[in-house]
């Protein structure tokens, strides 16, 4: 039996994408099973894997750039319709709940006409989410940090974004999500990891590469790759092969399935 199945919804960038959908990856770790980010169009994927709508036990979105949380109201206008009757809290960051909250009203997604109890928990900097036999650890990140610097005095919101560490009893993975810069992931790497998903859009790729190398990674699996290292894959791959010193990694594909 394997300890875990990751299955990529999307793996695109935050750039219109033709090919890819947004970011999305359900995280199934018998018998807990996350779903991490909500790009669209996340609904019509989780539609088409024929899974129950019962089968999410929790969602996590990592910041609130629309390639991460766009699908969402779909989402959870399909839970509704679908009839979904479990009980789903939302991990998100602060700043994102009464706006999402709004908006569902503003959509007439109802808690009357919900068959489940829908929650909104913010997300907490080193505050492990037990979720039965799985522990979700979110870590800051600088994804938003320039953001901030330009825009916090007219906007003064958080400018919030995580990373994650998933750990169960068998398998720990680490899920960058969107990084400011490879050193974001340092407290993911405080542990060994099985399975490392980075994004590869925000740095250069010899910097992450060269942060990489030698740390305790059992395999990479990159996503969220830009529009021009995506263009010339090879490339990239060239890179990766000559300073990840063997580390194995590949380049997630929409609709894959990775099973450990
Ligand atoms: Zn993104
Ligand atoms: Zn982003």
């Amino acid at each position: 039996m394997h300890s875990l199945s990751l299955r990529c919804f999307g793996t695109g960038d935050g750039w219109p994408c033709a090919d890819r959908n947004h970011s999305a990856f359900l995280y199934r770790f018998e018998p807990t099973t996350l779903l991490i980010d909500c790009g669209e169009p996340v609904s019509g994927r989780f539609k088409a894997a024929g899974l129950n709508y019962d089968a999410i036990d929790r969602i996590f979105l990592s910041h609130l750039h629309c390639d991460h949380v766009g699908g969402f109201f779909m989402l959870m206008q399909g839970f509704w319709l679908e009839q979904r009757q479990k009980d789903l809290t939302v991990h998100l960051p602060a700043e994102g709940i009464a706006p999402i909250r709004k908006l569902l009203q503003a959509a007439c997604i109802f808690d009357e006409l919900l068959a489940f109890r829908l929650q909104f928990e913010p997300l907490e900097v080193a505050v492990p989410v037990t979720i039965h036999n799985v522990q979700v650890t979110p870590y800051p990140t600088t994804h938003l940090a320039s953001l901030r610097q330009a825009y916090h005095a007219k906007y003064p919101q958080d400018f919030a974004a995580y990373c994650f560490r998933l750990e169960s009893d068998r398998i720990r993975i680490g899920h960058s999500a969107d990084l400011g810069a490879p050193e974001d992931l340092a407290p993911l790497l405080e542990r060994p990891l099985d399975l490392l998903v980075c994004e590869l859009a925000h740095f250069r790729s010899e910097d992450l590469f060269r942060f990489l190398r030698g740390r305790p990674v059992k395999r990479i699996l990159f996503v969220h790759v830009d529009r021009h290292r995506w263009n010339h894959l090879e490339e990239t791959r060239a890179l990766a092969e000559k300073m990840l010193d063997g580390i194995p990694f590949a380049f997630a594909r929409d609709g894959e399935e990775i099973r450990l």
